[in-house]
């Protein structure tokens, strides 16, 4: 059960990209004392052009290793950070802090150190602004000699370096490995750091503040304005995070899924908007009949057809032996009596497909292999399709009254998704055409 006192709050780098931002940041938290932990990433970009921090980090090191000269380079990183001190008038030595980054680089730190101050650094800023607490990733967050996270370890220093802290920043995106170095997550991991903190504070809710507010129903790239999602379950968020949408890092999930701590994505430049609430459970009785539609362009179906494959006992083992020893992963595997088929993605595949092929021929001795090629995927996700008589129904009709021709459908056995197979060049009004029909 989540602590009804506090909020954990991650912002995102562009929503601490300058001062600005920064003081939009702070009359957020201001706005609910409830809002205790504040994890924030590394500054992200203020306009089109400009380039976010931690790939300047990561572009200092490489002229390091290189031996180039950094100095422009950190000059660029130094001023954003200068700049963003002065105009909010804050009472920090971040010169001090700079030139121990700068430092450290030249004297051979390693890639993640480097990259993890982007995070180090505006969290002392943040902290200072705020008047919280600055509490160094690298005391609380720890990687076993693996280098995977190790929770246990983590959540127990974690809360017991919290429980008596009244108000902190915890920077995003680093911890500590096991041979005491500062190992970084992998890129936009600052989102799993603020899962971490909810999860060790029992937070009430996980805030994740970007610059959107929440996931869309369908990508705004397709479909015009499309509605916002209001709730959606862990389980459909991996669904569609999977078939393309995008605004959370999925390793971000699992330490708050695990003890049912709503993560609730909330748009740092529009703060009232409710956003979207990702949750454990939601009954469905308030389900619409879809969540949201998302896809992916370019697979390619191997489809293999063998009289009497139905009786053939291993049939569809020698098929995926055929892709194991290939390396190719598969998407999906919808099967009829006489008829099995692979979706794949056409990066996995290229440049195997005739090899592929001629396995499962050899292997498998089937009447027919045909291949089609420049397929798109769009999955319909719904928690309420499950309850709903005639979604398929309205599903296909209205692909057909679009003039549509679907090549494949498959169901997940879960009941929450249809995935449609279409032609790349359908692939937009696929979207369209669904999106329309249910709203
Ligand atoms: N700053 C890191 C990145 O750009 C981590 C993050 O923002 O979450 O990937």
């Amino acid at each position: 059960m989540g602590n009804n006192d506090i909020l954990v709050a991650k912002f995102g780098g562009s929503s601490l990209a300058n001062a600005e931002q920064m003081r939009k940041v702070k009359a957020i938290i201001e706005m609910d004392d409830r809002r205790k932990f504040v994890v924030p990433s590394a500054p992200g970009k203020r306009f089109g052009k400009d380039h976010k921090i931690t790939d300047l980090l990561y572009a200092v090191k490489k002229q390091a290793l290189d031996g180039e000269k950094i100095d422009d380079t950190f000059t660029e990183i130094r001023s954003r950070f200068v700049e963003m001190r002065d105009a909010l008038k804050l009472d920090l030595n971040i010169e001090k802090h700079l030139d121990i980054v700068e430092h450290d680089i030249l004297n051979g730190a390693s890639l993640d150190y480097t990259a993890s101050r982007g995070e180090y650094l505006n969290g002392l800023i943040l902290a200072a602004f705020l008047g919280y607490e600055f509490v160094d990733a690298a005391d609380v967050i720890f990687f076993d000699g693996k280098g995977r996270l190790d929770l246990s370890k983590t959540e127990s220093m974690m809360s017991g370096r919290l429980k008596h802290t009244e108000h902190a920043v915890i920077p995003g995106f680093y911890g500590l490995a096991a041979d005491g170095e500062v190992k970084t997550f992998s890129r936009g991991g600052s989102d799993i750091t603020g899962a971490i903190v909810a999860r060790a504070v029992s937070a009430l809710v996980y805030e994740n503040w970007t610059d959107v507010s929440g996931f869309m129903m369908a990508d705004p790239r397709i479909v015009k304005n499309p509605k916002t999602i209001e709730r959606v379950t862990y389980r459909e968020l991996r669904e569609l995070s999977y078939m393309g949408a995008s605004v959370l890092h999925e390793d971000a999930v699992f330490p708050v899924a695990e003890v049912h701590i709503p993560i609730n994505i909330k748009n740092t430049n529009d703060p009232s908007h409710p956003g979207t609430m990702i949750v454990s459970k939601v009954g469905d009785e308030n389900a619409g009949v879809i969540t949201g539609i998302a896809g992916k362009r370019n697979f390619t179906v191997i489809a293999i057809e063998k009289n009497k494959m139905n009786a053939e006992i291993g049939f569809g083992r020698k098929v995926l032996e055929a892709l194991e020893q290939n390396d190719v992963s598969f998407e999906h595997m919808p099967s009829g009596i006489d008829t099995l088929s692979l979706v794949i993605a056409d990066e996995c595949i290229d440049g195997k497909l005739k090899k592929v092929k001629d396995d499962i021929y050899r292997v498998c001795k089937p009447d027919v292999i045909e291949e089609f090629s420049n397929m798109a995927l769009v999955a319909v996700v719904g928690r309420g399709m499950r309850h709903q008589v005639g979604t398929a129904a309205r599903l296909f009709h209205a692909l057909s009254e679009a003039k549509i021709n679907v090549r494949m459908i498959d169901q997940g056995s879960s009941e929450i998704n249809i995935i449609v197979g279409v032609e790349n060049d359908d692939f937009d009004s696929a979207v369209i055409a669904i999106y329309n029909e249910f709203n």
